[in-house]
């Protein structure tokens, strides 16, 4: 049975990059009937940020990206907030202390901070681990007198992980296949701290082996712990999970990193309306504020990182939990580009339904409050194909709901000729007589009148045009008569000609 899990540290609103974790590990899960678990990595405690976990709750669910497990649900593995854990883990450090394979260790910051800056001096970057770590203030170096002397005085401490000299680890990983890592290249982690408070790497592992994870899907930052994750697994004795690093999230630019900072479009999802702690970003925004359809970015994250192998670029949520393969996720970065969420902003638009589009356009214009909302969708089917987002659709259809407040300069100038006035007065009384008013009668009447006439097309389209839109654009000009209606239509004309 497949078990994924999703796990966020909450120490700030959830980032774009987090939401594509998150799908990940949810399509995952949902193509192999598996469970998506939600856990919470709350043990570095100054880096908690009150509210930072209902944020990310928040975001996944207007993602659609549900959680089976998590705090407050289906609780069968719980808790699942480390925090909840945390009498847990000191046995298993001490399990590791007990076997060899870790180790206490007393050195203080200053000491630590004082060899380091040692080494720099010589060209050499201090590590701790097998190379010096009998030169430094451990249970390695002490005696075990001594050792336990100090943790009876109530010393400070840390357990550290005692990486091997001269092995070489094997690692797999989905995406990137076969890795190999020279143990001598790496240091004796932190696994535990004398406040009682595990570090990431120990609280990962238990939590992983304890909640019966199969598969690890997580971003790229965290392949070179993989190393150490690999022996924690074979230090313990337990049977590790599947892992699958995804690629880093590129700068619209392809070049770097994707960073909280990259402009106020790129970061968050959602944004609730009171933010504790708004801390190093401008978070006043995210996708469902700039008018993002959820499906849209789901659609766009999907392909960060990952694509169907067709041209196809559609996906809803169970087409793509249908097509996704961890196997065709690839390894080289993916690059955000902010052009094309809209495009997929402006294709989920068109598969809205219009009654829904009108309701939310109606309620966020004021302007539209005492309109039919029948009319409204009536409109909004007319214009949607032009607009990206349902903020874009005042500024397409006002001239639907009022007459123009001016004309553009350049085209008024461009259509008031002499004639027009007289043109545009007897054009007025054709469409006040037009019988069975229908778009294609109107269409009809006019066009016989113009031909009758005996003028150009455009001499009269053009300034009628500007009547209604009050500019030289917008759709059909006869949808808009037989939409505003007749009296409304000459109204209009009037005052362009007065
Ligand atoms: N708490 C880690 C994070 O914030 C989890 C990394 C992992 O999935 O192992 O991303």
């Amino acid at each position: 049975h497949v078990r994924v899990r999703f796990a966020p540290s909450p120490t700030g609103p959830l980032h774009i990059g987090g939401v594509r974790t998150a799908l990940f590990n949810y399509l995952f899960a949902k193509k192999h009937n598996g469970t998506f678990v939600l856990r919470i990595e709350d043990t570095d405690q100054n880096r908690y940020v009150e509210g930072a976990e209902q944020y990310i709750v928040d975001a996944l669910n207007w993602c659609q990206i549900p959680f089976d497990e998590g705090p407050g649900k289906n609780e069968k593995f719980g808790p699942y907030r480390q925090s909840e854990r945390k009498h847990l883990y000191k046995d298993y450090a001490e399990q590791l202390i007990a076997s060899g394979h870790a180790y206490y260790a007393f050195d203080t910051a200053d000491s630590l901070e004082h060899h380091r800056k040692d080494h720099e001096s010589k060209g050499k970057t201090f590590i701790y681990n097998w190379h010096n770590r009998r030169l430094l203030l451990n249970s390695i170096s002490l005696s075990d007198e001594e050792t336990q002397k100090k943790l009876d005085n109530g010393e400070d401490y840390v357990i550290r992980f005692k990486s091997p000299q001269d092995q070489t680890l094997q690692l797999t990983d989905i995406v990137r296949g076969n890795i190999s890592i020279d143990t001598n290249i790496l240091d004796d982690k932190v696994l535990f701290k004398s406040d009682g408070m595990p570090t990431y790497h120990l609280a990962n592992i238990v939590d992983d082996h304890l909640m019966k994870i199969t598969h690890v899907i997580r971003g790229e930052e965290w392949l070179p712990s993989l190393a150490l994750h690999y022996q924690l697994y074979n230090a313990f004795g337990w049977d590790r999970p599947q892992f699958a690093h995804l690629p880093l999230l590129l700068k619209p630019t392809g070049k770097g990193k994707l960073s909280k900072r990259d402009g106020d479009k790129l970061g968050f999802p959602v944004f609730p309306l009171e933010w504790q702690d708004p801390k190093t970003v401008d978070v006043s925004r995210g996708y469902r504020e700039d008018g993002y359809f959820n499906d849209a970015l789901v659609n766009f994250l999907a392909f960060l990182g990952w694509n169907p192998g067709t041209e196809q670029e559609l996906f809803s949520m169970e087409a793509l939990i249908e097509a996704f393969e961890l196997e065709r996720v690839h390894k080289a970065g993916a690059r955000f580009d902010p052009d094309k969420i809209k495009w997929f902003n402006h294709q989920y638009m068109q598969m809205q339904n219009d009654d829904d589009l009108a309701e939310t356009f109606k309620k966020n214009t004021p302007q539209l409050a005492a309109i039919d909302v029948n009319y409204v969708a009536l409109v909004v089917g007319m214009i949607k194909e032009r607009a990206t987002f349902i903020s874009d659709f005042w500024e397409l259809s006002s001239f639907f709901f009022e007459a123009p407040q001016s004309y553009d300069e350049k085209a008024f100038k461009k259509v008031m000729n002499d004639d027009t006035r007289d043109l545009m007065s007897e054009l007025a009384q054709v469409i006040n007589h037009s019988s069975d008013f229908t778009v294609d009668n109107i269409q009809a009447d006019v066009k016989a009148w113009i031909g009758d006439k005996g003028v150009g097309f455009g001499k009269v389209m053009q300034p009628l045009r500007l009547a209604l839109v009050g500019a030289m654009q917008g759709p059909d000009v006869f949808e808009i008569i037989f939409m505003i209606g007749k009296a409304e239509t000459s109204q209009r004309i009037t005052k362009l000609i007065q």
